[in-house]
């Protein structure tokens, strides 16, 4: 339920955002519209995420792909990108809904995009999740599968590769955050001249609630913010 409080709660909570992400930019030397805000909405219902579109937040994004079709079919006008696992038989209504894939971790998923996409006479656009906090049970391709991965890449017509995602480690320092976003830059930089165009490695999709900042000071070109976005609702939407 939307009460009196929800809506300046939202409004004051993209604002402050907004201006931490235009104040890391600035201490990095970098221009704000290189960095995109997508929003997880996964804390909320669909009618307190609208508040966002008026706030001018227009890209969304769910880590679970049942919870995203559902807010696709209720709320229009929404960039919509995948962050979390996606199955096989799942990417078939995926991609009647998103425009981004952030989470691709196996060939095979890669394929089976290719195929569906070409099915539905669409374009997606996808990043390389890659592991590089070193916990066993994070997803992504491992840094040593890549280059494997990207020669076969030219054979793709109706997926883009747009760039790379990670995430840091669970309770990682803010260094330790940083040097793994680090990373991924320099991995890119790295891997960018296998890819023929149009799949390239443009985008760094890393930057969470709690290290965005660090993010943006390595390079990243989409932050994946929840908690703070929604911060102070009470609970029945948070
Ligand atoms: C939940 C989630 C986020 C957002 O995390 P917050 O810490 O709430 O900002 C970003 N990326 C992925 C993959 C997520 O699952």
């Amino acid at each position: 339920m939307i009460d009196d409080k929800t809506k300046p709660l939202i409004k004051d909570n993209v604002r402050r955002i907004r201006d931490r992400i235009a104040s890391a930019c600035n201490k990095a030397g970098r221009n704000e519209s290189e960095v995109k805000l997508i929003a997880i909405t996964k804390y909320v219902t669909a009618d307190v995420a609208a508040l966002l579109l008026a706030q001018g937040v227009t890209s969304w994004g769910e880590s679970r792909p049942q919870l995203l079709w559902e807010k696709a079919k209720q709320v229009q006008g929404v960039e919509w990108h995948l962050v979390g696992h996606l199955q096989r038989n799942k990417v078939a209504e995926t991609i009647q809904h998103c425009q981004w894939i952030h989470s691709v971790d196996s060939e095979r998923l890669l394929q089976a995009i290719e195929t569906e996409a070409g099915k539905q006479k669409k374009i997606i656009n996808v990043l390389l999740e890659i592991h590089l906090s070193g916990e066993a049970a994070k997803q992504g391709f491992t840094v040593e599968e890549i280059p494997a991965v990207l020669a076969k890449c030219s054979s793709f017509q109706n997926l883009r590769i747009q760039g790379l995602m990670t995430m840091a480690a669970l309770n990682s320092t803010s260094q330790a955050a940083q040097a793994t976003f680090a990373q991924l830059r320099q991995l890119r930089d790295t891997w960018n001249p296998l890819l023929q165009p149009p799949h390239k490695l443009s985008e760094l999709s890393m930057g969470m609630t709690n290290d965005f900042e660090e993010a943006i000071a390595e390079g990243a070109t989409m932050l994946r913010i929840g908690s703070a976005l929604f911060e102070g609702l009470n609970q029945e939407t948070h």
